[in-house]
């Protein structure tokens, strides 16, 4: 049996950074734990322009139903390797609007609203490196194809409101500032009594007296004396939990799984951004982009009295298909812009398929359970396909391929978005504040166990989750030390 003070499950956004700043704060031996490879001198893990080198097994290979009873055709990325999924990501990083942390307070989460979070974006800023995106002249004629329909151009790394621009990215060139690369490496320089394990799952956490005390993982038993901290991101933290015997009794009954204690809305209330894509072919093929080829973004406020943007577009430079079946495949080259619902209602949510963690989860998004939501993306796609007639963007493009001139009714749109709503990747919200934890990140009636992941969100934010994901990291990190200085 291995001791340590604290046991942080997940070397992903959340963990590395609540790695750092406990070993920076105390002298107890910290082990972070990462079920996938070490990122450290891997250029496909922390060089922006070689994502695509990663290989399967830097991913779980999880899939995802998009709709109630639809089959689990999405390709839902989830990163396997130290860094987690800002390793894998495209490194949009977008600073929350105030309205976002406000609603997290409204709903419960004491000492979250804007005013108390800014110092973490203080610290995150101090650590990283963010850069405006380069601008591709395919991504330039999108600018001004906003423009052109009335928008301001905006700088994304200074406000959060109507209009088009570049995303800033945690990158330095061509190189991620993921929460791995910023916080960890070089891993040999780190303090000694902070350890980074990699390849080493934890498969169950052990409780004693209903107290959480360590963890059974790939390489033995390790007993945690302070905390057990839970990090492994909003699809595996559930699981995880619901393994151990935490989470809807009836649920884990089903897998026969002994309750430690029923937490109803552990996998509950899964939130993500639904988006759906028009994709146009282009005259030539697009290439040449510098670092990643999303660069473009373009913000809506559609809805009166929104707080903030109520959708956020990705015009990418190419198609990534996300569906199995290839059902927006093209006959040549391709571009699309892909709008999503920043705070979508909709609620799916992560179940067992199986005792073990070894078992891949079931996960149902659930999109348009809430109708509102579908309702924004259908004038949404209308105004993206005006889009694409401005004299901005017609010598780009040679024709409209999905969905195609033959939509043309609110009823078509709609059917076409259910056919090929997709997912940005933002899973959050599964065992959030208020729900499953405290303010202060404690499993509520558990001791010894917190979450630092994006599964405490309180609801889901207007932008890109990744920095807000950071910046939950970095206040845990507070209260799990008892202090907020
Ligand atoms: C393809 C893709 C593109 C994205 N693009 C963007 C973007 O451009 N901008 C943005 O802001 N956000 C983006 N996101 C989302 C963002 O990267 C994530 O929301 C964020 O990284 C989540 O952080 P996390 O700490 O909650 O989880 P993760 O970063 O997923 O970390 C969880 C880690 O825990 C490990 N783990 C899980 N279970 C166990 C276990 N039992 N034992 C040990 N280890 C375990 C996993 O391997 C993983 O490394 C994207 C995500 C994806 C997948």
């Amino acid at each position: 049996m291995i001791h340590c003070d604290y046991l942080i499950i997940g070397g992903g956004s959340s963990g590395a950074v609540v790695a750092r700043r406990l070993a920076d704060r105390t002298a107890g031996r910290i082990i972070l734990l990462e079920a996938g490879r070490s990122d450290e001198g891997d250029p496909a893990a922390v060089d922006l322009r070689r994502l695509d080198e990663q290989t399967a097994d830097y991913d779980w290979g999880f899939r995802a139903a998009p709709l109630p009873g639809a089959p689990p055709l999405i390709n839902y990325a989830r990163a396997k390797l130290l860094g987690g999924c800002a390793n894998h990501n495209d490194c949009a990083f977008i600073r929350p609007p105030d309205s976002d942390f406000d609603e997290w307070e409204r709903r419960g989460a004491t000492g979250w609203n804007a005013d108390a979070m800014a110092q973490y974006w203080q610290r995150i800023t101090d650590t990283i490196t963010i850069e405006t995106a380069p601008c591709h002249p395919a991504s330039r004629r999108f600018i001004e194809a906003g423009i052109e329909m009335g928008l301001d151009e905006v700088d994304f790394s200074r406000e959060v409101r109507q209009g088009v621009g570049l995303f800033p990215l945690n990158a330095r060139g061509r190189t991620r500032q993921s929460s791995s690369v910023a916080y960890l490496h070089p891993i040999v320089n780190l303090p000694k009594h902070l350890e980074v394990w990699t390849q080493c799952m934890a498969t169950r956490i052990i409780f004693e007296n209903g107290r959480a005390v360590g963890a059974d993982t790939a390489r033995g038993e390790i007993r945690a004396a302070r905390a057990v901290v839970l990090a492994g991101g909003a699809i595996q933290t559930p699981q995880l939990m619901m393994v151990s015997g935490l989470g809807p009794a009836a649920h884990l009954k089903e897998h026969g799984i002994s309750v430690v204690r029923d937490l109803p809305h552990v996998g509950q209330h899964l939130r993500d951004h639904v988006a759906a894509p028009v994709v146009w072919e282009t005259h030539e093929e697009v290439t040449g982009w510098e670092i990643c080829p999303f660069e473009a973004t373009m913000m809506l406020t559609l809805e009166a009295n929104a707080p903030a943007p109520d959708i956020l577009f990705h015009f990418g430079l190419r198609v990534r298909e996300k569906y199995d079946d290839g059902r927006l495949a093209t006959s040549g080259p391709a571009v699309k812009a892909s709008p999503n619902v920043t705070r979508a209602l909709s609620e799916g949510q992560v179940r067992l398929s199986g005792p073990g963690m070894v078992d891949k989860p079931v996960i149902d998004l659930n999109y348009f359970a809430e109708p509102a939501d579908l309702d924004l993306l259908v004038k949404t796609l209308k105004l993206t396909r005006r889009l694409g007639r401005t004299n901005a963007m017609q010598p780009l493009l040679r024709a409209e391929v999905h969905p195609g001139p033959a939509v043309q009714s609110d009823a078509q749109w709609r059917d076409y978005i259910r056919s090929v709503c997709e997912t940005v990747y933002h899973p959050c919200g599964t065992a959030a504040i208020g729900r499953v934890v405290t303010p202060d990140l404690k499993v509520m009636g558990v001791d010894g166990l917190c979450i630092v992941d994006a599964s405490v969100f309180a609801s889901l934010i207007t932008v890109n989750i990744n920095a807000a994901v950071m910046m939950v990291a970095e206040k845990a990190a507070d209260c799990i030390l008892g202090s907020r200085a």
